[in-house]
């Protein structure tokens, strides 16, 4: 059983919270990590791993369809859902069993239960077996993440969360997905490639509104073309029962009869308990926090989908180390560290083709005053992408057309999130595009691609024909 007074309580076992939790043992401070759920959070159990597990059998299914066409005959395949989701479970039990014995290795003391804040540093917890406990820590870590949003519908209409979507027992025939970010997208390709009619529907001008235009439209166009129906720039008014399941009606009228409706609308912070402490939010109820996760109490930090973030489990493990950094200054010299480095977050859409941005578009770079030079690499002359036949998309690359600096590296083509480490490390180390090109690249990758976009972009593209840059001031 804990013991009742610590160095620091963390307050939920999602990615940011066992992250912190793990730095704050790394630099000697005791620390309790109450997790009421399972650890892993929403990322492990409800959201990243299960999705990409299902997301993995699809793209394996696509590519059996057309297996033909490399030569391998596989005579009549067929496919079991219920399998699938069995794999996405043991990926979940295998790398849930993993975190607890990396939490156990790191010395990080988990409790099971439900904790509220009493005090800025006083903890009360309703145990996993009923027990109520109190804690008292020298600071607290609140990372209790978020919470899907749902439309209002009729009672008894067959309408689910981005998260339940990855739970169902059975596929269904007709889907209407509401909301075009990165979760509505990433189910829209999921069913859509194992069959299901799937109508996906966002009241913004295109889908993923956080990425580069250019490339999320060219994403939209792929998607049609392999049996999504896309409705942007439409708003839904009521989501209706129907004999079958659910009508969606939109603000022009258009009505869609589904079996099945999603709502991926977006995420509301579990942020209440922090609120009734005298936390400060936004009107969002997000947690306002200083570049050092530190809220309006000094000894009470919030990291993660709590905190106005990324919405990314990468986002909220970042602001977890940076969180335990600055508490183990706090503690020690009463003050917190020089000023972080900015993060540059990479975002990907898990979709096929996958789709990244990393840095900025190339309208937040114009409207930011940058003189912007930008150019394209097509997949279609890139050789590992012939010999994969995965020539859809290309690569763009933003750059400040005075220093010659990288703003910007955008991709949309087959596993392209994988090269998210290479392109961050481009725009965080702020080099130029000389020097973003020179990089020896092994032979045949995709990763050729990005630095034949950055030739391009110097006026001197190797194996593309066009000069590819175009001005934009
Ligand atoms: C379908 C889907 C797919 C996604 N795919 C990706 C992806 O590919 N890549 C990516 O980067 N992100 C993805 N995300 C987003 C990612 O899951 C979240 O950004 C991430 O989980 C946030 O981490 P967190 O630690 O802040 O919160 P969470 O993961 O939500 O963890 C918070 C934890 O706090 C616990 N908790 C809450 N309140 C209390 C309390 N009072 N007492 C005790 N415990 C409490 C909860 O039980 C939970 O375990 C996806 C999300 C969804 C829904």
């Amino acid at each position: 059983m804990a013991e009742t007074q610590w160095d620091v309580i963390v307050v939920g076992g999602g990615p940011a919270g066992y992250t912190a939790a793990i730095r704050l043992c790394q630099r000697g401070l005791r620390t309790l990590l109450i997790e009421r759920g399972e650890l892993g959070g929403v990322c492990l159990n409800r959201g990243c791993i299960p999705s990409k597990a299902l997301i993995h059998c699809a793209h394996l299914w696509a590519q059996l369809k057309r297996a033909e066409q490399f030569g391998i005959h596989i005579g009549e395949a067929q496919f079991d859902w219920r399998r699938m989701r069995a794999w996405a479970d043991r990926t979940v039990m295998t790398l849930r069993r993993g975190l607890q014995t990396l939490l156990r290795h790191h010395g990080v003391e988990v409790l099971r239960g439900e904790a509220q804040p009493e005090e800025p540093t006083v903890v009360r917890c309703v145990t996993a077996d009923g027990e109520e406990r109190q804690f008292f820590a020298r600071a607290v870590i609140w990372a209790t993440g978020s919470s899907p949003m749902m439309l209002p519908h009729a009672e008894g209409a067959c309408v689910f969360t981005e998260e339940e979507a990855l739970f169902w027992d059975a596929l269904p025939d007709r889907l209407v997905i509401i909301g075009g970010g990165a979760s509505g997208v990433e189910l829209a390709w999921l069913f859509n490639a194992l069959g299901v009619k799937v109508t996906l529907v966002e009241m913004l001008p295109h889908l993923l509104p956080i990425m580069d235009e250019e490339v999320a439209k060219a994403l939209q166009g792929a998607l049609e073309k392999q049996g999504v129906t896309v409705r942007t720039m439409t708003k839904v008014t009521c989501i209706e029962k129907s004999p079958t399941g659910a009508i969606v009606v939109g603000e022009d009228g258009s009505q869609w009869e589904a079996d099945a409706v999603v709502c991926a609308v977006g995420r509301r912070p579990n942020s209440a308990p922090l609120q009734r402490l005298g936390v400060a939010v936004d009107k969002n109820g997000a947690v306002v926090v200083n570049e050092w996760q530190q809220t309006n109490l000094p000894t009470v930090f919030a990291i993660g989908d709590v905190v106005h973030g990324s919405w990314t489990a990468h986002g909220g493990m970042a602001e977890g180390e940076r969180a335990a950094e600055a508490i183990a200054s706090w503690l020690a010299k009463g003050r917190l560290p020089p000023m972080p480095p900015a993060f540059v977050l990479p975002f990907a859409c898990f979709c096929e083709p996958q789709i990244l941005r990393v840095g900025l578009t190339e309208r937040e770079a114009q409207e930011q005053g940058y003189a912007v030079k930008v150019s394209r690499f097509s997949w279609r002359a890139c050789g590992a992408a012939v010999a994969m036949d995965e020539t859809e998309g290309f690569v763009k690359v933003v750059a400040d057309e005075v220093t010659g600096r990288v703003l910007g590296v955008h991709l949309l083509g087959a596993g392209v999130a994988n090269l998210s480490g290479e392109a961050v490390a481009i725009v965080a180390q702020g080099l130029t595009a000389a020097q973003a090109a020179a990089f020896l690249r092994q032979h045949p990758t995709l990763s050729e691609g990005i630095g034949e976009a950055f030739w391009a972009l110097l006026g001197l593209p190797l194996h593309s024909t066009h000069r590819a840059t175009g001005r934009r001031a």
